[in-house]
């Protein structure tokens, strides 16, 4: 048994890295940036106005000005101010020669014909530099980002229409367990629906990976076997569920041993999760995760999810907030880590959530996190801050 920070160092040097190819920008979403973006030119290309009004010069307000020309956006002014002028000027148009201020339509007063009272010295000038947000040459999105809607509109403004990004991780899932039924069937006496493997393709896609799923295999060695070696073709991550503790009918260690795998550990000293382990073949990565949901869900965010961001070059920055305890929360023994699902109250208050242990399938629905206890430390004050890691 391993301490579990042990077990992320681990998985982290294990890291291989993906590819690279180019995408569109509809197809980018999601995916992690393979290359800097530097820009090609200046934004704002030039001074623009950042509002509807009035462009003309400080030094003639407050006052009465002649409107002498009008500019929409997308047009080149034709005129320059000068003394007492002004010219209409729409939101993001560029501004006229001679003008250091643009006056908001509100903060006029029409004075008939093509003419306008300005009764103040405006607060602001509403004018939006040429280069103030990016200038041309310099890098503006970093290799590694994970792309969010919000950077696709910088790569359309920098014309970057085919993205360099990592190619997604090909993970190959596996369940095994003689119980194990399909959720499109009716389980009979003894057997219950898989949903591990259907949860870990949803979390696997949540990552921006592809998910091959291979079915449930039954407990026995040369089954569990086929299937391995099935995964192995074209996926760098092989995630199992089931089979990995100490029943006599968990052969997946055996297996891995028979295929030479190099086994790095097979128990973390944490709560849920425990019989997880982690091996290495040849260009493969393989999980045994516990069989129980609520375990395989835990150990994939803490352990897969890092490891596949990691694979396509982004450094995966675990969302958390710092919240006190609604109330104490106790537990009976403390010799591994614990993971305790949460949720944050309308106070900003951190309640934990009805739980009977790890097999406990709908005990995450509620949770807006998780809450960690370290080995040696049983309980949490009410009060007390913690960090919760958001799911
Ligand atoms: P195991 O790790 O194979 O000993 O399984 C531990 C527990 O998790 C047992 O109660 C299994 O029935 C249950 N379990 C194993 N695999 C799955 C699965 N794919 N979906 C739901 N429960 C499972
Ligand atoms: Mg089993």
């Amino acid at each position: 048994m391993i301490p579990f920070e042990e077990a992320v160092r681990i998985v982290r040097e294990s890291s291989l890295p993906t590819g690279q190819e180019a995408v569109t920008l509809p197809e980018a979403d999601g995916r992690v940036l393979a290359v800097d973006v530097r820009a090609d030119m200046d934004m704002p290309p030039f001074d623009k106005s950042a509002v509807d009004g009035f462009a003309c010069r400080m030094e003639d307000l407050p006052g009465v000005l002649n409107v002498i020309e009008t500019v929409a956006a997308g047009q080149w002014p034709g005129k320059k101010t000068g003394p007492s002028t002004c010219i209409r000027i729409m939101t993001g148009a560029p501004m006229p020669e001679g003008a250091d201020v643009v006056i908001q339509v509100e903060d006029i007063i029409p004075a008939g014909d093509e003419k306008i009272e300005v009764p103040r010295v405006p607060r602001k000038i509403n004018i939006c530099r040429k280069a103030e947000d990016i200038r041309n040459g310099t890098v503006v999105l970093f290799r590694g980002t994970l792309l969010d809607p919000q950077h696709i509109a910088v790569l359309a403004t920098l014309g970057e229409t085919h993205p360099m990004v990592a190619q997604r991780v090909r993970v190959a899932i596996i369940s095994t367990g003689d119980e194990l039924v399909e959720p499109d069937r009716k389980p009979g006496q003894s057997q219950i629906r898989n949903s591990n493997a259907w949860q870990l393709i949803a979390q696997v896609q949540r990552c921006g990976a592809i998910s091959q799923y291979l079915g449930i295999a039954a407990d026995a060695a040369e089954d569990i076997r086929k299937s391995i070696l099935k995964a192995r073709e074209g996926n760098r991550i092989i995630l199992m569920t089931g089979g990995v503790s100490m029943g006599d009918f968990d052969h997946v260690p055996d297996i891995l041993n028979d295929l030479k795998a190099e086994i790095l550990f097979n128990s973390i000293a944490v709560q849920p999760g425990k019989p997880t382990l982690f091996a290495r073949l040849p260009g493969c990565l393989v999980f045994g995760l516990p069989g129980n949901p609520v375990s395989s869900f835990i150990q994939f965010e803490m352990l897969v999810k890092p490891l596949i961001y990691n694979m396509m070059g982004h450094e995966y920055n675990v969302p958390s907030v710092w919240l006190p305890m609604a109330e104490e929360y106790r537990r009976k023994f403390a010799d591994r880590m614990a993971w305790i699902p949460v949720r944050i109250d309308e106070e900003g208050r951190v309640v934990t959530v009805e739980y009977h242990g790890s097999a406990h399938i709908n005990s995450l629905t509620e949770a807006d996190g998780l809450i960690s206890l370290p080995v040696g430390r049983k309980t949490l004050e009410k009060g007390e801050r913690v960090h919760v890691r958001q799911i």
